[in-house]
């Protein structure tokens, strides 16, 4: 089995904690590539670095 390729899983957005809001698209949730690692600057509350989703890799959720 080849491991090479990302994965991602969606991940409550620690922007809103589900709740919706600019930063997801108003999803609750971004993609996340695994494995999820909290933003290291924020801690997962939401900073500049993390784009305000609160995960160190999270994609934009469309
Ligand atoms: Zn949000
Ligand atoms: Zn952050």
């Amino acid at each position: 089995m080849i491991q090479h390729e990302t994965k991602f899983k969606n991940e409550t957005c620690g922007n809103c904690n589900g709740d919706g809001c600019l930063r997801c698209g108003s999803l609750g949730y971004v993609l996340v590539a695994q494995p999820s690692k909290k933003c290291d600057n924020c801690g997962g509350e939401g900073c500049h670095r993390c784009a305000y989703t609160g995960w160190s890799r999270a994609l934009k959720a469309k």
